[in-house]
C-alpha cells in the first residue's frame, strides 16, 4: 500500500485565509435551488466577496427525513468552515463498512473505518441526520445571501443572464447558477435541448428508527452499541443500514426495483406492508428492523449520462450538483460532489479580476470537476450492478472479492502489515487506490492549485481554448 503521506494535502498550497480575502472585482450570483448544493455555493461565493441571491420553489427550506453519509472529502471542506465541533457533535463515526447476505446475515465484506479514516484521509467518515447538515450549512450561508422562498424560476434567458420567477418577476445577475436538483430545469437551458433525467429502474423506501427500540432486542443492540455502515446484499435489492444523531437513530434505505414508478414527484408516503414484502424471506434482524419501522417514504432513482457542457455559451449560465451529474446513491457521494463543486467555484471566483474571465472561470471549473464527478457517477452504477446480482457464480465471485478485502482488513487489525491495495475488490470501500482517490480529494487545494500553476497566468486567448 502505498505511503499516506505520499497522498497528504500540500498545506502550502492552499491557507484558509486566501478565500477568506474578498474578491476585488464583486459580482451579482443568482442561485436557483437552496438545497446542500446551492447553499454551499452560496456561502463559498459570498465569503469570496460577491453577492448572492438564491431562489428556491419550496415554501421553507427542509431536507427529507433521512440520514446522509459524509466521507472525508466532504468533512474536509466542512471542518475548514469551522463546522467541525457540530458536525461531531450531530454525527456518528462508523467504526467499519459490513456487507452482509441478504437471507443468512453471513458476513462477506468488512472493512475498517472509525480511527482509520482520519488516520489515512486526514479527515473524518460521518454518519449525520440530513436536516442537521442542512442546518449547518444554512448557518454557513445565511450572513451571504438573500433568499426569496416561495420562488420557482420558471425561465432563464441566458443572452442576458436574467431569469423569471412564476410570479412574473425578474432578476438579472452576472451568472446564474442552476443548483436545482436532477429534475433541473436550468440544465435544459445550458445544453439548449430538452433532456429528462434517466429512471435507474431503482426505488428507495428510507425510514428512521428509534434506536431506544433497537435495544430492546439482542439481536439488534449491536447495531447500535457498535455503529458501523451494514449493508445486506440480495438480488436485485439492498439495504443500507447506520446510526446517526449521537446513536438516538437508525437510518435504513431500503433498496428495490422501481415497479415501473415513472411519476416525476420523488417523497412519496410508501406502504409499509409493501415495503415489507419487498423484503420477506430477508435474514431475521431485517426482519426485525422492519418491523420497527411505521411509516415510510418511496424514493425513484434518477440519474443521467454526463453531460456535454455544464456552461452555456453565453457564459452567463452554469450548472452544479445534482443538475449536472446526479448519480446513484450507492457511491454515497451527491452531495459531496455538489458541495465540492461549490467549493471549487469559490475559490476560483475570489480571483476574478475581469468581468471577460467569468466565462474561462467558468470553464475551469467544468473541466476541473468534470472527470471526477463523472467517474463517481459510473462508480455508483457499478455498485448498483456489483449490489444487485442474482445469485450463481457472479454473485459467488463477488463474495470472495469481498472476503479477500475483509480478510485483508482482519489482518491489519491484528497488527500485520497489510501490503495489499486490494485493487479492483468487490467491496469498493476496500480499494485502497480508489478510497484515496475519493476520500483524499480537496476540492479547494485543486482549484487554488489550479489557479497557482495555470488559470493566474492565463491570456485570454488560452483561456478561450480552454474547453473540455
Ligand atoms: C436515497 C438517497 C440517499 C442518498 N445518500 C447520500 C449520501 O449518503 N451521501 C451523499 O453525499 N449523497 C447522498 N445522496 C445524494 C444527495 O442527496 C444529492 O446528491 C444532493 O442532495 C444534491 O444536492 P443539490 O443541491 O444538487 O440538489 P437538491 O438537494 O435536489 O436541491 C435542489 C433544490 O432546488 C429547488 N428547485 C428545483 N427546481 C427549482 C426551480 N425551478 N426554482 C427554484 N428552486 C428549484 C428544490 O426545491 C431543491 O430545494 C442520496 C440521495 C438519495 C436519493
Amino acid at each position: 500500500m502505498a505511503s499516506v503521506l505520499q497522498h497528504e494535502v500540500p498545506k502550502q498550497v492552499f491557507s484558509t485565509t486566501r478565500v477568506s480575502r474578498p474578491t476585488v472585482l464583486p459580482l451579482h450570483f443568482a442561485i436557483v435551488g437552496c438545497g446542500l448544493g446551492g447553499l454551499a455555493a452560496a456561502y463559498c461565493l459570498g465569503r469570496a466577496g460577491h453577492t448572492v441571491t438564491v431562489f428556491e420553489s419550496a415554501s421553507c427550506i427542509s431536507e427529507v427525513g433521512a440520514g446522509i453519509q459524509i466521507s472525508p472529502n466532504l468533512s474536509r471542506l466542512l471542518i475548514r468552515w469551522g463546522l467541525g465541533p457540530e458536525l461531531l457533535r450531530a454525527s456518528v463515526k462508523p467504526q467499519s463498512i459490513t456487507f452482509r447476505r441478504y437471507e443468512t446475515g453471513h458476513r462477506v465484506g468488512w472493512t475498517k473505518w472509525g480511527e482509520n479514516m482520519d488516520k489515512d484521509f486526514g479527515s473524518p467518515y460521518c454518519h449525520l441526520h440530513r436536516a442537521d447538515l442542512l442546518d449547518m450549512l444554512v448557518k454557513l450561508a445565511s450572513p451571504y445571501m438573500t433568499l426569496f422562498l416561495n420562488s420557482r424560476v420558471v425561465s432563464v434567458d441566458p443572452g442576458i443572464g436574467e431569469l423569471t420567477l412564476e410570479s412574473g418577476r425578474r432578476f438579472r445577475a452576472d451568472v446564474i447558477l442552476g443548483a436545482d436538483g436532477v429534475k433541473s430545469m436550468v440544465r435544459e437551458i445550458v445544453i439548449g435541448r430538452p433532456d429528462k433525467p434517466i429512471h435507474t429502474g431503482d426505488a428507495a423506501y428510507r425510514a428512521v428508527i428509534p434506536t431506544s427500540e433497537m435495544v430492546k432486542d439482542p439481536d439488534l443492540k449491536p447495531l447500535v452499541d457498535h455503529p458501523e455502515m451494514t449493508g445486506w446484499i440480495g438480488p436485485g435489492r439492498h439495504i443500507m443500514g447506520y446510526c446517526i444523531r449521537g446513536g438516538r437513530e437508525y437510518n435504513i434505505v431500503m433498496l428495490h426495483p422501481d415497479r415501473g414508478m415513472r411519476g416525476e414527484a420523488y417523497d412519496i408516503p410508501g406502504s409499509v406492508q409493501q415495503m415489507k414484502a419487498d423484503f420477506a424471506g430477508w435474514e431475521p434482524r431485517v426482519e426485525k428492523l422492519l418491523a420497527l419501522i411505521s411509516h415510510t417514504l418511496i424514493w425513484p432513482l434518477f440519474d443521467r449520462d454526463p453531460l456535454d457542457t455544464w456552461v452555456h455559451p453565453s457564459g452567463k449560465v452554469a450548472l452544479l450538483g445534482d443538475a449536472c451529474h446526479p448519480m446513484l446513491p450507492y457511491r454515497a457521494q451527491g452531495s459531496a460532489m455538489a458541495i465540492e463543486d461549490a467549493a471549487v467555484l469559490g475559490v476560483l471566483f475570489s480571483h476574478i479580476t475581469s468581468r471577460r474571465q467569468i466565462r474561462p472561470l467558468l470553464w475551469a471549473y467544468q473541466a476541473l470537476r468534470y472527470p471526477r464527478t463523472t467517474d463517481t457517477q459510473l462508480a455508483s452504477r457499478l455498485n448498483q450492478k456489483i449490489f444487485h446480482l442474482p445469485d450463481g457464480p457472479e454473485q459467488e465471485a463477488r463474495d470472495i472479492s469481498m472476503r479477500e478485502g475483509m480478510e485483508s482488513s482482519l489482518r491489519e487489525e491484528r497488527g500485520e502489515i497489510s501490503r495489499d491495495d486490494l485493487a479492483g475488490n468487490a467491496n469498493v470501500w476496500a480499494d485502497r487506490p480508489k478510497n484515496r482517490i475519493q476520500f483524499l480529494y480537496d476540492a479547494e487545494v485543486e482549484a487554488e492549485r489550479w489557479w497557482m500553476s495555470a488559470g493566474q497566468r492565463w491570456s485570454l486567448g488560452e483561456a478561450l481554448a480552454f474547453r473540455l
